[in-house]
């Protein structure tokens, strides 16, 4: 029997699946957001990977350590788990090209929209990227997805200015709205 290469959900972090309270440091603040809960269960039962792709460039800036960003992520990926939702794998950058901090004040290919991330989760699960999605509340996002060859989610709000020429396949209001879609497709 052929293998069928799997489909997948990639999804930002600050602002879809927690509260995006900016250079979280301590995971005793992580603010989860509670219709993640049953949103990734929707995605998990549809048979999606889910692997998490998240800017952090706080960290070439200064502002929090690699390991504090890893401390966090584990916090969370923790979370899920007790949930019964299992998180295929996380990705984090930490890099920006005006930051502060060696080594990582570099110009990166991991950097949202640049496509390390998800190439690399490509690459690691065999995933079947045109059956994929990117689900994020910024225009990099959605710019993303384009660049990978996924369809883009972008979460309305008003945290962060949207570009109208920056177009994506669904505006939804909250990653429960996306779930139901890609689950209904
Ligand atoms: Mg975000
Ligand atoms: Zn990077």
């Amino acid at each position: 029997m052929q293998k069928m290469a799997k489909k997948c959900v990639f999804l930002d972090r600050d602002g879809v699946l927690i509260e995006d309270v900016g250079y979280l440091k301590n995971p005793e603040n992580i603010i989860i957001m509670e219709n993640s809960f049953g949103a990734l269960r929707t995605l998990k039962d549809a048979g999606f990977l889910l692997i998490i792709v998240t800017n952090q460039a706080g960290v070439s800036k200064g502002l929090l350590s690699v390991e504090e960003v890893g401390k966090v992520n584990k916090k969370l990926l923790s979370i899920y788990e007790l949930n019964g939702i299992h998180i295929d794998d996380l990705y984090f950058c930490p890099h920006h090209k005006d930051g502060t901090v060696e080594p990582y004040n570099i110009s990166c290919s991991c950097r949202k929209p640049e496509t390390g991330m998800v190439d690399r989760g490509i690459e690691k699960f065999d995933i079947d990227v045109k059956n994929s999605f990117m689900v994020g509340d910024k225009d990099s996002d959605i710019l993303l997805a384009k660049n990978s060859g996924m369809k883009s989610f972008y979460i309305k709000n008003d945290m962060y200015e949207h570009d109208k020429n920056i177009i994506p396949d669904y505006t939804v209001s909250s990653l429960k709205e996306a779930a139901e879609i890609i689950s209904s497709l």
